[in-house]
């Protein structure tokens, strides 16, 4: 966040504020507090794009119909270790904990189980979820892609021709905490331009290339001009968001496609000859694995444990404090902002108010929910 500009807001008032929008905009009691949780969670973990800036358009998607309050999923196949099944539009916070914990049901009982979840609503942080199966002491693999979200141009390419389509790992560490890679594919996470965009941190060069063919680190030629009032939609600019990784990252970011677009059902970022957006949904190819059923020794947790050490004692590079593995940042984050709030861009949190006032919240309640 531009250092001077930022607030810091509570984590604890963030959750009471939010819980009692979404609760306003007539999700129940459950749905509301994990809507909060999740997005307050990311932003404790250092991830604002998948945080609280999330709310104001949240609240226009429920108004438009694009996503749908107090969804159960639907199984649409299902046997002993895999199931298909529909978010129906839910929201993510929702359908995705019901589709992780139908897996780890099947994986306890299996030792390996598949989840194919399509039109879900916006899951959120990938990494909720392989948090969740680590919990549980399962290890998991999630492969996200977004439906008619065209935001990143292949490599080589000036067009939108892909979302950014999240790839996550999560290992569950006996006596410690889990190791959770949990990525875009893209150079950065669109909701990261939408921070750059309000204000907040800059993004690196090349996040994005432009029409002319041209990488930047501007988001405006991913959101053109936003129509006074309306909260920015990635979709009004003429340029792209870059893959991550060259070639490779283009790579990976198909397979996502393939894999949590075809093979779920869900369908991919576009396709050819459709005048038409595809209707927005997130897409989730899940695998499971007990650990426990690969290995009663104990060898696994400690080559695990063993692994983690070895990596961790190499000599950082010049200018580096300590060498890192998957997931530690989130948790170094998340210690600094529980105990020191919740750094914002003024205008993220003025939106999100003016959103609560939209919802009818008075004056003096949110006096009260902000104190
Ligand atoms: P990022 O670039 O910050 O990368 C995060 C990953 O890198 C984490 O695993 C983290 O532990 C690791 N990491 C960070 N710094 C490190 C260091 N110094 N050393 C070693 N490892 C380090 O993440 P991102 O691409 O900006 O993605 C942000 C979030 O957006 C993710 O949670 C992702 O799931 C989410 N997302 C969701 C959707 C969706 O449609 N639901 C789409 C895109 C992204």
């Amino acid at each position: 966040m531009a250092g001077s500009k930022e607030i810091r807001v509570a984590p604890e008032v963030m959750i009471r504020l939010v819980r009692a929008m979404f609760a306003r905009a007539g999700c129940s009691e459950k749905e509301a507090s994990d809507i909060a949780e999740r997005l307050t969670g990311a932003n404790l973990r250092g991830h604002d794009s998948h945080g609280v800036i999330r709310v104001p358009r949240y609240l226009q998607w429920i108004e438009a119909g694009r996503q749908k309050i107090n969804q159960t999923i639907e199984i649409v196949m299902e046997n002993e270790v895999m199931a298909i099944v529909d978010g129906k539009y839910g929201f993510g916070q929702s359908v995705g904990e019901q589709t992780v914990d139908l897996g780890l049901k099947k994986v306890k009982a299996q030792g390996l189980a598949l989840t194919a979840l399509r039109d879900a609503g916006h899951l959120g942080r990938i990494g909720d979820w392989a948090e969740r199966a680590a919990a549980a002491g399962i290890a998991s693999i999630h492969m996200v892609n977004v439906r008619g979200s065209l935001l990143v141009a292949p490599f080589g390419g000036r067009e939108r021709r892909m979302g950014t389509s999240p790839f996550c790992i999560g290992i569950p560490v006996r006596g410690g905490d889990p190791v959770v890679l949990d990525f875009a594919t893209s150079t950065v996470a669109e909701g990261k331009a939408l921070v750059a965009l309000k204000g907040g941190k800059a993004l690196p060069e090349g996040s994005l290339i432009d029409a002319e063919g041209k990488l930047t680190n501007d988001p405006w030629p991913l959101y053109g001009d936003v129509p006074e009032g309306k909260a920015p939609e990635p979709y009004g600019g003429p340029g792209a968001l870059t893959p991550f990784g060259g070639h490779k990252g283009s790579g990976l970011n198909f397979m996502m496609e393939m894999m949590a677009g075809a093979l779920t059902g869900s369908g991919c970022a576009g396709g050819p000859d459709e005048p038409e957006r595809r209707p927005f949904c997130n897409g989730m190819l899940s695998i499971f694995i007990d650990p426990d059923r690969m290995d009663s020794g104990g060898v696994m947790a400690d080559e695990i444990r063993s692994y983690i050490t070895f990596v961790k004692n190499t000599r950082p590079a010049e200018g580096v404090a300590e060498v890192l593995v998957p997931g530690e940042k989130e948790r170094m984050t998340l210690a600094e902002r529980s105990a020191g709030g919740l750094p914002l861009a003024p205008e993220v949190w003025d939106d999100i108010l003016a959103s609560a006032r939209k919802l009818g919240f008075s004056e003096n309640e949110l006096e009260t929910l902000g104190s």
